[in-house]
Parts: structure tokens; C-alpha cells; sequence
């Protein structure tokens, strides 16, 4: 089960409501494979063989677009065999963004202080 989060800058007020963590959906690597797009999607498709289990980790991450100033989740993917990485892109212009490691530490994408919060404000899966 997954974290519903509200991140809120105590500079400028911005909002931005991101869901972090996996799902129950998520348990599956053709099903994650899906949240990407169409070239990493062929790729991830064709590590899967059939009745082999490949480990992987996979969880919503929040991360920051400095192009359109946003604060989302992305989809991180990573295959535990080879350390290989799969990262979604803004769903806003489709841009890599920067993944968020400590949210006091990021600045703002709006007004740049790094003074934003985060509040957990549910449960999704
Ligand atoms: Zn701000
Ligand atoms: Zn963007």
C-alpha cells in the first residue's frame, strides 16, 4: 500500500499532491512496464521470459521537474540482476525530472526556498 502525500512550500503556498510508494498492482513487471513509455516499456517486456521470475523493486517516487516547476511521483523501476534503472518522466512535458532524496533539502520549484513540507493525507494502493 501506497502513501497519499501533500508537499506544501511555507514560502509561496504551492501545493502539489503526489502518491509515493507501490501498490498492489505493482507486484507484476509486465503491469509496471505499462507506466512507461513505448521504448523503455519494449525493453522491460523483453527481459520478462516466461515462467521466470525476475526481482526487481519498484515504487512511486516523488521528484522534481525544474522545467515546469513540479513537484510529482514518477515510477522507479529497478532490476536487481544487472542495477538497472528505469525513471518516468514528467507527465507534464515529458522531461526527465530530478528525483527527490530529502524534501526539506529541495527547493521550492516555484519560488526556490527550500522550505517545503510534506503531510501524509492518506492510503492508496
Ligand atoms: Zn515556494
Ligand atoms: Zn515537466
Amino acid at each position: 500500500m501506497g502513501e497519499l502525500k501533500r508537499i506544501v512550500c511555507r514560502s509561496c503556498g504551492s501545493e502539489w499532491e503526489c502518491r509515493t510508494g507501490c501498490g498492489l498492482v505493482h507486484g507484476k513487471l509486465e503491469w509496471i512496464a505499462d507506466l512507461y513509455g513505448e521504448d523503455i516499456r519494449k525493453e522491460i517486456k523483453s527481459c520478462l521470459k516466461e515462467g521466470e521470475l525476475i526481482p526487481f523493486t519498484f515504487a512511486y517516487q516523488l521528484s522534481c521537474c525544474k522545467k515546469c516547476g513540479r513537484i510529482e511521483s514518477v515510477p522507479v523501476l529497478c532490476l536487481e540482476e544487472d542495477g538497472r534503472e528505469y525513471i518516468g518522466v514528467c507527465r507534464q512535458c515529458g522531461q526527465k525530472p530530478e528525483l527527490v532524496e530529502e524534501i526539506e533539502k529541495t527547493p521550492c520549484p516555484i519560488c526556490h526556498s527550500p522550505v517545503l513540507e510534506t503531510e501524509e493525507i492518506g492510503h492508496w494502493d
